[in-house]
């Protein structure tokens, strides 16, 4: 029996003509020119690029942190140009989780703290958020560290706190933007292969210069200029 069109399962997220404009003194930048895009639930998707090609606009698009100037954003069954602020802060808390460059962890908070206090922020039962944290620490091999501070880990057990921080509240994405580039070259090779190993029940999107990541990813999109340029299945891709 065939398909019919609206049985079809709409994509976890899809972008339309989106366009992203900064003022910069008097000048205009265009940080999204225009782009379309539709990436389904369950995968790992790297956006690969120069400097100023749009990454970290696009992550911020479809993470709600920032709102396009024309276009559509549908992400995870919320129609994101047409929430209000107070709704945008809420899809941000509920179904998004971000990992940074910078681990952006609160330094005098142990590890554990670090990831609890997302769920805290959603309302999660105390209980059930310090079961899941412990649970998520062990799954990103922090186990033993849950009493530690920011201070007393390496870059990469840092990292790990944080990627546990982003999955605590099941978000529908999690948006990763360059989250090796703190990291020495072996440190961040275990960060991605954590990120790849989360495929297939999560579903992220790194903005990388990292080859290695974007080899590990289901899908690399590449950027030039605000447009995407290329899309292709990665030799990760699990079809
Ligand atoms: P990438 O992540 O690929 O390095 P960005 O998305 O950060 O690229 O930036 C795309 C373009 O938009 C760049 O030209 C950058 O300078 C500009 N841009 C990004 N954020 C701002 C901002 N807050 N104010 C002004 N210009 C910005």
């Amino acid at each position: 029996m065939p398909d019919r069109p609206d049985s079809a399962p709409e994509p976890l997220v899809r972008l339309e003509r989106v366009v992203k404009r900064y003022r910069l003194g008097a000048t205009l930048v265009q940080a999204l020119a225009g782009v379309d895009l539709t990436l389904p639930a369950g995968r790992v998707t790297a956006f690969v690029g120069p400097s100023g090609s749009g990454k970290s606009t696009l992550l911020h698009v479809i993470g709600g942190m920032d709102r396009a100037d024309e276009g559509e954003v549908f992400v995870a069954g919320e129609v994101l140009h047409r929430l209000s602020p107070a709704k945008l802060t809420a899809f941000r808390r509920h179904k998004v989780g971000f990992v940074f460059q910078a681990f952006n962890l609160i330094p005098n908070l142990t590890a554990l703290e670090n990831v609890i206090l997302p769920a805290e922020f959603a309302g999660m039962p105390s209980r059930e958020a310090r079961a899941r944290a412990v649970e998520l620490l062990e799954r990103v091999g922090l186990g033993g560290r849950l009493r530690h501070r920011p201070g007393e880990l390496s870059g990469g057990e840092q990292q790990r706190v944080a990627i546990a921080r982003a999955l605590i509240n099941r978000p529908a994405l999690v948006l990763a933007d360059e989250p090796t580039g703190n990291l020495d070259t072996r440190t961040g090779a275990a960060i991605v292969d954590l990120l790849a190993g989360l495929a297939g029940e999560e579903t992220v999107l790194v903005a990388t210069h990292d080859e290695r990541i974007a080899r590990v990813a289901d899908r690399i999109v590449y950027l030039a200029d605000g447009r995407l340029v290329n899309e292709e299945a990665a030799a990760g891709a699990r079809g």
